[in-house]
């Protein structure tokens, strides 16, 4: 029998919305579409980390995945090295992944991967210029989406993956004031992406002779730099514990500042030569890193919210744009189970109970992680034969799951939520 037709809208067209779409147009009864607030879908920033569970999920998601990330120029780490930036240690390594095959990720540019996410959505499904200003759920439990445009339509279900100042948490958080809004996690970050030949001569050769992302922990901040773009490009990162937070997320970057940041860097292998990268583009910018703390709920009826807008993090432990994978593979996983827009309530429901306690776990260990990771840790500080065992099991629990039997387990919640 053909199971009739649910319409679902998905508010948001960042990395959640496009994997989110990948998940469901596998389903022929899911008819879904994509709206973007922007005039074209695009990503600001630079490189995104994926592990092998975040490539897993994408996988669970669209089998295509390998081809897909391959097209958007994703480079493959033969290892994550972390080392040290600052102080008697210098130069000193904490730990490198390459002896743990299960670990071993990949770097992609952000609107790279976008591109080749939504490559394969049909057209008629992805609508840009469409601003969300509201839902309204009507009584016969279709839920009405109200544009900025002034236009409407009505659906079966809707999904918020609107991002981390979207609107759509603040409906299905809307009992619970104190949880819609993100809040300073005590950090910061700034960025660049420079071309490898620049980067290569200005930190040295020996840091490019295979392709490994390097971490540098150092006083109070913590370095990153990996290839990109078919090792073209590398990603050059700074982020810093934040002295003085305030509201404004987003600071213009100056050397000074960036140098006083960086002041016990100087004598270490990479401090100097990171300030210059960092510096090398017009107009450059500071952001603090923001999350939400707690979330109560990710779902209201037929309304839920997936990607940041449901578990912003800091990007510490790399695991962001993964756990949106994993909200699409589990979302896409109990919607292509469902036969009729009466089960979204329970899909919803299980959706909320798998997923929050896993991303919220994570939110919580990458702010933590953050401290440790720029020498905050009392016992470890920036002593490597302290740091490594302190570091290097703080992924396993991300990594150690059994998609197939998360997502079995997604669905039994489903069928309880039914009986119930
Ligand atoms: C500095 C930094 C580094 C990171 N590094 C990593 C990493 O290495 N690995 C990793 O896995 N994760 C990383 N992350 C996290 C990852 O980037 C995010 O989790 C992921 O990109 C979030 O995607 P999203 O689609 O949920 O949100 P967003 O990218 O914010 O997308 C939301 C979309 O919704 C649209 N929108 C908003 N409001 C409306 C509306 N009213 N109507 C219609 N559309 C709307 C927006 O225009 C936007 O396109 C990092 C994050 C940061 C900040």
């Amino acid at each position: 029998m053909t199971k009739p037709k649910i319409r679902i809208a998905i508010i948001g067209g960042g990395l959640a919305g496009a994997s989110l779409a990948n998940a469901l147009v596998r389903h022929a009864h899911l008819e879904f579409h994509l709206y973007e607030s922007a005039s074209e879908f695009s990503e600001r920033g630079a490189g995104v980390s994926l592990s092998k569970t975040a490539q897993g999920a994408l996988e669970h998601i669209n089998p295509a995945a390998p081809e897909i990330l391959r097209k958007a120029g994703a480079v493959a780490q033969k290892s994550s090295r972390n080392m040290i930036g600052s102080g008697p240690h210098a130069g000193a390594v904490v730990f490198d992944l390459i002896a743990d095959p299960k670990r071993l990720g990949l770097t992609v540019h952000r609107a790279s991967l976008l591109r080749e996410l939504l490559a394969p959505i049909p057209q008629e499904r992805l609508h840009t210029n469409k601003k969300l200003d509201r839902i309204t759920p009507k009584s016969s439990g279709c839920v009405e989406v109200v544009f900025q445009d002034g236009e409407s339509a009505l659906f079966d279900a809707v999904i918020g993956a609107d991002g981390i100042f979207g609107s759509m948490r603040k409906y299905v958080l809307e009992d619970f004031p104190d949880a819609c809004d993100p809040s300073p996690a005590g950090f910061w970050d700034c960025r660049n992406v420079v071309p490898f030949e620049k980067v290569k001569a200005a930190l040295g050769e020996q840091f490019f002779e295979t392709d490994r992302q390097y971490g540098w922990s150092g006083d109070g901040a913590f370095v990153i730099h990996d290839a990109l773009e078919d090792r073209t490009m590398v990603q050059c990162a700074v982020s810093a514990i934040d002295r003085d937070p305030c509201d404004d997320r987003k600071q213009p970057l100056t050397r000074e500042f960036l140098e006083e940041t960086l002041k016990n860097w100087m004598d270490g292998p990479i401090g100097k030569a990171i300030i210059d990268l960092i510096l090398d583009q017009p107009d450059a910018h500071r952001y603090s890193q923001w999350e939400f703390r707690s979330t109560p709920t990710y779902a209201k009826s037929r309304v839920c919210i997936a990607g940041d807008a449901a578990h912003a993090m800091t990007p510490w432990q790399g695991a962001g744009a993964g756990q949106a994978f994993e909200d699409a593979m589990i979302l896409g996983t109990l919607l292509g189970n469902a036969t009729t827009a009466v089960q979204i309530d329970a899909a919803f429901r299980a959706y909320d109970a798998v997923r929050r306690p896993r991303a919220q776990r994570i939110v919580d260990s990458s702010r933590e992680t953050g401290l440790i990771m720029t020498g905050q840790d009392a016992e470890a500080g920036l002593d490597p034969e302290k740091l490594r065992p302190v570091l290097k099991s703080r992924w396993d629990f991300i990594y150690g799951i059994d998609f197939v039997a998360y997502k079995e387990e997604a669905l039994v919640k489903m069928r309880e939520f039914e009986t119930c």
